[in-house]
């Protein structure tokens, strides 16, 4: 059978189906919805799309996917390209929304940049559109933290609550799920059972709005429980001070009668020897009446550097829960909430875009959404797919940029608690070698650089010694189940940029 013989529509649904099949639906509808056949010989396969920016898009994004789907569809390998399909960017535009006395204007909706000779301007062009207006963007939506006072007579520090950082306002997804439901039930039940509660994740993740949801949710129940929620930071500064007042007895007295200890970002306690002694005994005294205890660190307990090991073994009693990347659908979702929450209508082609574009954090998303807000108003023009890929533009860049070795292997070294310069020297002591190699490892795989040049880069080594240390890795990771944990930890952190 021959390609002539294929009538292209069929081919180009034999195709689509194939990239359905590897695509999450969503994503698959987001991009692929007006997808062309423009060309398809023996070895190539031009697809059309509407205009410019879809198409330097998806030649960035989807080839890979294509071609593998192409492959399967039509029998042979093909070298697959995205091009702008004349007829589909004259094809009717789909209904703008409220987009002032333009609707009459022929030309397609204006996705990013257009060639000039393709799309006279229409009518609606009017002044520059980076002009500043009189009306200054909108403040950010965050309202003032609430201050709880502590329990009269109680000497114990105010509670500051965000007033967002509600269960309400949590999207839960199976990134979180976990976490989220127990976070709940120690809201709904402190004391019993989850107890200690340890939540985990890199940052933006979602930490710190869980468990002031918790202390949030507590209070309203019970509105005379004790509480005490702090930073690590905030605990060991109290600590600290306590001592050089020699007034340890005190802060025993404080913090070894709350009914809820909550304390955020416990791996700065790393190193902090006499704080983590006496957290273990605050821990210990709390832990015995049954009230509840509850933490967030960036890795899970014994992933934190040089955390004594009875603290280790106390933060794993109870239940520890990651919070994890959030994926697709999870992050459209939170896209919505907070767009919702600022009044912010953004189309669902843009939802998705900005999904796919931010991947690591949930911080970032909320920071997509400002940046549209701001682009919005200060062109007073609603958020559509062009509005979102200028204003996105210096995220796009942060979340795309190739991985340096340089950051693959600073992350390796700070997880070890060694520095950069360690894992480049010619040192060959146990404690760095064995990092030194993962961070080749990972090297290897996620920036693909040769073996000569890895080498290069850790301490001018030899590509033997390069390839032994992958191989060791890559044949470890197999067999030791804990060791691939640390590694994929590993390659998610050095994802999240
Ligand atoms: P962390 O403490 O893990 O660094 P935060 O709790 O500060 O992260 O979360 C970062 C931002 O993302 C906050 O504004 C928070 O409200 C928001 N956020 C995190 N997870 C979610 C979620 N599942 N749903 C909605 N918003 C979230
Ligand atoms: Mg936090």
């Amino acid at each position: 059978m021959t390609a002539a013989a294929d009538p292209h529509r069929e081919v180009l649904e034999r195709v689509l189906v194939a990239v359905r099949g590897r695509l999450r639906r969503k994503q698959f509808d987001t991009w692929f919805a007006r997808t062309t056949l423009l060309d398809l010989s023996a070895e190539t396969l031009v697809l059309g799309v509407p205009n410019d920016f879809l198409a330097e898009w998806m030649n960035r994004e989807y080839v890979t996917t294509v071609t593998a789907a192409a492959r399967e569809a039509i029998g042979r390998p093909v070298a697959v390209r995205f091009q702008v399909d004349g007829a589909a960017r004259r094809a009717p535009a789909r209904a703008e929304p409220a987009a002032p006395q333009s609707s009459a204007t022929a030309g397609g909706p204006a996705l990013g940049p257009q060639p000039a000779a393709s799309t006279p301007p229409g009518p609606a062009a009017g002044p520059s559109l980076f002009m500043p207006r009189a009306a200054p963007p909108p403040p950010p939506p965050y309202g003032r933290p609430t201050v709880i006072a502590a329990l009269p007579g109680s000497d114990l520090p105010p509670i500051v609550l965000q007033p967002l950082y509600t269960f309400d306002q949590f999207v839960v997804g199976p990134s979180n799920q976990l976490a989220h439901a127990v976070a709940r039930a120690v809201a709904d039940r402190p004391g019993d059972g989850n107890n200690p509660l340890f939540l985990h994740g890199s940052v933006g993740l979602g930490k710190t709005h869980l468990l002031q949801a918790i202390c949030a949710e507590a209070l309203r129940r019970r509105p005379d429980l004790r509480v005490a929620y702090l930073s690590c930071e905030q605990f060991t500064n109290e600590y600290v001070s306590a001592v050089t007042r020699n007034a340890t007895e005190a802060f025993r007295a404080r913090f070894r009668n709350v009914d809820m200890l909550v304390v955020d970002d416990i791996h700065f306690l790393a190193n902090k020897e006499r704080t983590q002694e006496e957290l273990f005994h605050t821990f210990n005294a709390l832990h015995q009446q049954r009230k509840q205890l509850i933490f967030s660190s960036d890795a899970p307990p014994n992933d934190i550097p040089s955390l004594e090991e009875r603290l280790v073994s106390r933060f794993r009693w109870g239940v520890v829960a990651p919070l994890a990347a959030p994926e697709l659908e999870t992050r459209m979702a939170i896209l919505r909430r907070k767009a919702e929450s600022v009044g912010l209508v953004v189309p669902d082609d843009v939802v998705a875009y900005v999904a796919d574009v931010v991947r690591s954090n949930i911080r970032e998303l909320e920071g997509a959404i400002a940046s549209l807000r701001t682009r919005s108003t200060l062109e007073e023009a609603p958020v559509d797919l062009a509005l979102a890929h200028t204003a996105l533009e210096p995220l796009r860049r942060i979340e795309h940029a190739p991985l340096t070795l340089d950051r693959i292997a600073t992350v390796v070294a700070t997880h070890y608690g060694l520095k950069l310069a360690d894992l480049r020297s010619l040192k060959r002591t146990k404690s760095v070698s064995l990092p030194r190699q993962i961070a080749m490892f990972l090297g290897r795989e996620e920036t693909g650089q040769s073996l000569v040049e890895l080498g290069g880069f850790f301490g001018g080594r030899d590509h033997t010694t390069v390839l032994y240390a992958v191989d060791k890795v890559a044949s470890r990771v197999v067999i030791d189940e804990a060791f691939r944990q640390t590694v994929d930890r590993l390659r998610d952190r050095i994802r999240q940029r």
